[in-house]
């Protein structure tokens, strides 16, 4: 017997019939012997149009009273499928974020999970009864409603099997595995088996939204066994033991065991990034400090960044991205600081996409980053910035040319399932 938290994302949730089927998993999982909590997410869409309720009531919302709105999605789904469970026979029953309660800290909107109380939740478990918890919300110090910031029902799971101890915590999504990139973008993506978590952080922070990046971090932290399969399966598909979805393991398990691993695991793309230019910026101690302080101080995250050498005059381009939903404010707060920062223009492009290509080999071979470019260039694909980091590669371009570049870069690097269709 195992303890096993089971998640569903939004597209498993959407609607009565498909609750029927998770509530179906659910029940066979449970009929295998194991003590089983499920989280869920808000059916698809239903976030979105909660998000844009708080915006039409009040575009200068107070953060708080948009949490309360935008957690009601996952309310209302858990109380579904406990009633679902309840109508296949199946004791279950719901615990919201505030009932737990999923303690949180840090802003409203994308607080982070603090704490949660496990012996109601084991004791339930343990009793036989299926817990079903609404993913994506918490409760602050101050007893009011958070949320965890968008896909965070992911991070919620992790917490929960974290909480428990649970064995395995099973994420079912709209796709079968991780794979080696979107696969609705690439029909040669090849489902991995295994990834690690330190790549599978590293993708998802990239743009991989399979997983929220935050998930990955706390499984990695709390050493939780993630898997992640699909909840589009026949009802007499064998339970998630013996499903073949991807797990997400240890550097540890995969040394020595997959002879056939490849130098890089996975590319991502990435369009919510918006690019900043500051033109003939003064090059000089305190420079780029004066740009990226007010930045920071407003919670804008800067991400890549490149400041080209010096011309003759001791002045200097800045060329950096910032998150899509924040140019407008990071252009204002710029403009309002020309003449103590010094720059000439400023300018902006928020058509962008960045590339990143993702691998643990790496870290001990050469070249990947020029297979990158030079792949892109024989294509004419321009690059507008580059960053690295130990396991990665990314690269700035054109948002028109996002497939192009994610494809042929996928074959580039080998990455192309043999027997899927072109
Ligand atoms: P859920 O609603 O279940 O949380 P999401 O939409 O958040 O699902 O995440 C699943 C989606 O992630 C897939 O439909 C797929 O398009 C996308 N995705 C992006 N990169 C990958 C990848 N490397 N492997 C699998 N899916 C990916
Ligand atoms: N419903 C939330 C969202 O759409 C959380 C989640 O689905 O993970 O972002
Ligand atoms: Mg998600």
């Amino acid at each position: 017997m195992a303890r096993i938290v089971m998640k569903f994302g939004g597209t498993s949730m959407a609607g009565t019939e498909r609750i029927r089927r998770v509530a179906r998993i659910v029940q066979r999982q449970q009929a295998a012997g194991h003590e089983v909590a499920v989280v869920v997410s808000a059916m698809a869409g239903e976030t979105d149009r909660l998000v844009n309720f708080a915006r039409e009531a009040n575009p200068l919302y107070d953060p708080a009273e948009y949490d309360v709105v935008v957690a009601s999605g996952e309310q209302v789904t858990s109380g579904l499928l406990a009633l679902t469970l309840q109508a296949l026979g199946c004791k279950a029953r719901s615990w919201l974020g505030w009932q737990l309660p999923v303690r949180t800290v840090g802003a409203h909107a994308k607080a982070r999970i603090d704490d949660i109380p496990a012996e109601a939740l084991i004791a339930s478990m343990a009793s036989g009864e299926i817990a079903v918890i609404p993913g994506f919300q918490g409760l602050s110090d101050d007893n009011r409603v958070t949320t965890l910031g968008r896909g965070g029902s992911d991070t919620s799971a992790v917490a929960v099997a974290a909480a428990v101890k649970a064995d395995r915590c099973d994420i079912y999504t709209d796709v079968d595995g991780v794979y080696t990139t979107d696969p609705r973008i690439v029909a040669k993506a090849r489902k991995l088996k295994t990834v690690t978590y330190e790549e599978m952080l590293e993708l998802a922070s990239v743009g991989a939204k399979v997983l929220q990046t935050r998930s990955v971090g706390l499984a990695m932290k709390e050493g939780v066994r993630v898997q992640v399969l699909s909840s589009f399966i026949d009802d007499d598909a064998p339970p998630a033991d013996s499903i073949p979805g991807t797990m997400i393991v240890s550097d540890a398990e995969v040394e020595g065991q997959d002879m056939e691993r490849q130098l890089i695991t996975g590319i991502a793309h990435d369009k919510n990034e918006a690019k900043i230019t500051l033109t003939r910026v003064p090059d000089k101690p305190g420079s780029v400090a004066h740009i990226f302080g007010p930045l920071a101080a407003a919670s804008i995250n800067v991400d890549m960044i490149i400041q080209n050498v010096a011309k003759d005059k001791g002045e200097t381009d800045v060329t950096f991205t910032v998150p899509r939903t924040d140019l407008a404010r990071s252009l204002a707060m710029l403009e309002a600081k020309q003449s103590e920062i010094g720059f000439y223009r400023l300018i902006s492009d928020a058509h962008v996409a960045k590339i990143s290509v993702v691998g643990v080999g790496m870290k001990s071979h050469a070249g990947v980053a020029a297979t990158m470019f030079k792949s892109l260039a024989d294509r004419a694909i321009n690059i507008q910035a580059i960053s690295t980091s130990e396991i990665k590669v990314s690269v700035l371009i054109d948002e028109d040319e996002t497939e192009l570049a994610v494809r042929v870069l996928h074959t580039a690097y080998g990455l192309d399932a043999v027997d899927a269709a072109a």
